[in-house]
This record gives C-alpha cells, structure tokens and sequence, in this order.
C-alpha cells in the first residue's frame, strides 16, 4: 500500500469513445481519491459513465487524458507486461454475470488464478477452501456453477476476485442479474471482505437499494462526479429511506398515473 494509504487515485479522467461518426465524451475530468478499506458506491443513470470509469481504473483501457495510481503506481504509463501484472495482484473484478467456468467446480474456479499467479502467495487448494468458507460457501466446494443458485455464483465469483489478496475489489452491478434476496446475501459477502480483509471494495450500481449500505457514495452524471456524500448522513439518502419505511408501514402509499 502507499505510504498515505491512499488504493485509488485518479486525475482529470477523460475518455472518449467513438460510435461510428459520433464521439462521445463518456467521462469529462474525473478527479477520485479512495483509501484502503473503504466501502464506496458509484451510483449514476444508464449511460452516465460508471462502467467506462470502472474500466479505466481497472486498467481495462485507458484514458484519453488524465491518470490512474493504484497504490502509487500510475498505471496510465505502463506497458502491457507490466499492467497485467499490476492487475493481477492488486485488483478483483466483479461484474454482472458471473463468467465462471462451466466445467469446473467452485473450488477449482477460486484456485485457479492461484495456480497461474506469477509469484505463488498462497496454496491453491487451501486458500480456495478458506475464501469460499469465508463466503459462506464452505459446503459447497466441488458443486459445479450450473448446480448453484446465482447468488452462490457471484459468493464463488468474488472468492475468485479475491484469491490473490487484492487491495482493490472493483464491481460492475454486482446485484445486477439476482433477486432482492441473493442481492442480499452478496452485499452482505462485500461487506463482510471489506471489515475481515480489509480491501476497499467499489461499486458500480443503478440501484438505489444497494447505494444506501455504502459508507461514501459518488454519484456520476454525463461523465461528471456531481456529489460525493455518506449516505448514512446524507438528507437525500435520509429521504429515499423514510419514504420506503412509510411506504412499507402503509403511511405512504405510490400513487400509480393511469
Ligand atoms: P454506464 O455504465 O453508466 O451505463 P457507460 O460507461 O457504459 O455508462 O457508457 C458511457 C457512455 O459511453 C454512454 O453514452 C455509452 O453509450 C458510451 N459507450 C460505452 N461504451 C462504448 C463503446 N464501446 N463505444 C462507444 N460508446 C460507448
Ligand atoms: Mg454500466
């Protein structure tokens, strides 16, 4: 880690993208900082920005202008060689469907970037079957995907993200493909890594729901950071949450236009 603590630092990120004739200005000068163990959302509408800036913190592309440090190292000034490697040691990604491997059982999927890592840090096995009791998942080692329900899926998907002890877990609407109840038990495993590994984990969401059980929450429009609020605290998130309790209770109720 960085000597201030600093995982995630980012500066005056723009991309660019082009769609046959049209260029999009997908993200407009993003300036972030993120310290080890946080746990942040980024919220934003469909198209404001949030996958391209996950991308880039990832090192999944790069930007047009601006720069990326994970843990003090400027990642925007890599070669490939070197990008991977930071990659593969420092960050996990999540996304919205799970891309585990079919033929494999859970155990196999969480060992297997243990087996390719280029410095070996932990035994494969072991540490499969410790991140995947971690998970809650300990009873079900050597079932295969298809034999799991989807929230198990992504509890196996994140122990993967996590085999090489990442400082930085990035997640691409996490809850995106489950029920309120497999959403449940998924956030509940983020929040669990973060408090007992202490990792920061971002992520990226539409979903009110999920935003308000972050502790930081930015939210993304039109390519621009326009709040960064603790949602505990926030009068916004304070609204969002009393008008769901009254509504539940019954005080509120929606009124549906005809
Ligand atoms: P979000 O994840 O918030 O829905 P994205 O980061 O996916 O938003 O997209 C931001 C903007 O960039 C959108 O206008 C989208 O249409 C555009 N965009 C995303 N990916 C591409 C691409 N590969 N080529 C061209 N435009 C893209
Ligand atoms: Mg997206």
């Amino acid at each position: 880690m960085s000597a201030n603590g600093l995982v995630l630092q980012t500066e005056n990120l723009q991309k660019e993208l082009k769609a046959g004739e049209v260029t999009v200005q997908a993200l407009r000068g993003v300036s972030l900082s993120v310290m080890r163990g946080e746990f942040l959302g980024v919220i934003g509408p469909s198209g404001s920005g949030k996958s391209t800036l996950l991308g880039l913190i990832g090192g999944l592309d790069n930007p047009t202008t601006g720069k990326v440090w994970i843990d003090g190292i400027d990642i925007t000034n890599l070669n490939e060689r070197a990008l991977t490697r930071v990659r593969n040691e420092k960050i996990g990604f999540i996304f919205q469907f799970f891309n585990l491997i079919p033929t494999l059982t859970a155990l196999e999927n969480v060992a297997l970037p243990i087996q390719f890592a280029r410095q070996r840090k932990f035994d494969p096995t072991k540490r499969a079957k410790e991140l995947l009791d971690l998970l809650g998942l300990g009873d079900r080692l050597h079932h295969r995907p298809t034999q799991l329900s989807g929230g198990q899926q992504q509890r196996v998907a994140i122990a993967r993200s996590l085999a090489n002890a990442p400082a930085l877990l990035l997640c691409d609407e996490p809850t995106g493909s489950l029920d309120t109840s497999s959403s449940e038990t998924v956030m509940k495993a983020l929040r669990d890594v973060q408090r007992s590994m202490n990792t920061t984990v971002i992520i990226v969401t539409h979903n009110m729901e999920i935003a308000s059980q972050v502790d930081r929450l930015v939210t993304l429009v039109d390519g621009q950071l326009v709040a960064d609020v603790d949602p505990h605290s926030s009068a916004q998130m304070a609204a969002v949450k009393l008008f769901k309790e009254k509504r539940a209770t019954g005080e509120m109720s929606v009124i549906h236009p005809k």
